[in-house]
């Protein structure tokens, strides 16, 4: 049997395997911690799109399985696109998109069709819709999971994670315990989070666990127990992954160039990640980020910044109509010669470079150029 295989997941019960510092989830394989960093991507801002099915959906399920037969189908047919958007959405999230959402969908249409519905409330007179009801629970749950364990996590990791100087599992057992047991005003965030009573966040995720004991992949001649977690509430899911992950030194950390959260596996703090730079899709963030820094670099190199100071100047004068757009031309072609001169030579960048940069220098010389040229 491989990792990760016999395992149950719906929309209300979340299963990973655990195998020293990875996680197994539909047979697929991931560092600890990875659906816990990945997951922060999703939700967490103050006016948080997610928010609108958290508010819209309640109303239109209580009108639907108030009214029965009596209209529900109506509130119902208004109901479902906004339903098929929200189980559209979650499929996009870890751990849903590593996986098979053909059950949601199955399920989807179940609750969501008239015909059913109408069985439903037909069983007795005050029965109530009940697939429709049991579902709608399940997706609102998700949402609500996913955005609380969004905007704490974010604070957290703000506040503590993106200042430690190294990422190893002793300073993330410090930070969560300074943070989840000590931090009054975190406590507080808990406390007054606006969805708080529904899937509440708890620091000690309620789980299921046992051990299946497995055949090492590696070597069929050992045998391994791998722990296998089931969570019946998706906020636990990410919180143990979360925990997990800091047991073995890795923790969400945020990239400063494209403002995405990403795992991290090693001790070493990053600045940025490893997925594509937004400003230029042939670089990684961290090679963008390199660039950059040299860039700003060069900027406080002397010999840039008399390059940058004299070609300024020139610019300024050419608006002005001082020069001649050939001039300018010209000048800005010999300051760029000398400047990757003085770069190449540091005898030239420390004696002439400076002379021939002058101002009225570079026009003299540029002017004698143009002369030079329109010499038949
Ligand atoms: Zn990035």
């Amino acid at each position: 049997m491989e990792f990760g295989t016999d395992q149950l997941n719906t929309f209300d019960t979340f299963t990973l395997d655990c195998w020293k510092d990875r996680v197994y989830y539909e047979g697929q394989s991931f560092p600890a911690g990875y659906f816990a960093a990945e997951i922060l991507n999703f939700a967490g801002e103050a006016d948080d799109p997610i928010l609108e099915h958290i508010i819209a959906l309640p109303p239109l399920v209580s009108q639907a399985a108030a009214l029965k037969k009596d209209g529900g189908r109506d509130v119902l047919a208004q109901l479902r696109p906004l339903m098929h958007k929200a189980v559209s959405w979650i499929c996009t999230c870890p751990p849903f998109c590593c996986g098979d959402v053909e059950f949601a969908w199955r399920e989807f249409n179940q609750a969501m069709d008239g015909d059913c519905f109408d069985r439903d409330c037909d069983i007795s007179e005050d029965h109530l819709p009940y697939r429709l009801l049991m579902f709608s629970d399940q997706i609102l749950k998700i949402l609500v999971s996913i955005y609380n364990f969004c905007l704490l996590i974010r604070a957290f990791e703000k506040r503590y994670l993106r200042r430690l100087k190294r990422r190893t599992e002793s300073e993330f057992a410090k930070a969560a315990h300074t943070c989840f047991d000590l931090d009054n005003d975190f406590l507080d965030i808990t406390d007054r989070m606006p969805f708080g009573e529904m899937e509440e966040f708890f620091s000690f995720p309620r789980l299921i666990s046992g051990f299946s004991y497995l055949q090492d992949p590696h070597d069929k001649e050992k045998w391994i127990s791998v722990q296998q977690v089931i969570c019946k509430r998706l906020i636990d899911f990410y919180v143990f992954d979360l925990q997990n992950g800091f047991q073995h030194g890795h923790g969400p950390s945020f990239c400063q160039n494209c403002h995405r959260y990403f795992l991290t596996t090693t001790a070493h703090v990053p600045k940025y990640c490893d997925g594509m730079a937004p400003q230029d899709h042939r670089l990684t963030c961290r090679q963008y980020g390199a660039m950059m820094h040299q860039k700003e670099q060069n900027k406080q190199h002397p010999v840039y910044r008399l390059f940058s100071t004299r070609t300024n100047t020139i610019r300024k004068h050419h608006q002005r109509g001082k020069i001649s757009d050939e001039l300018r031309r010209e000048a800005l072609y010999l300051a760029e010669t000398y400047r990757d001169r003085a770069l190449m030579d540091n005898d030239y960048a420390a004696g002439d470079y400076v002379h021939d940069m002058e101002q009225e220098t570079l026009y003299a010389q540029a002017r004698a150029r143009l002369a030079q040229e329109d010499k038949p």
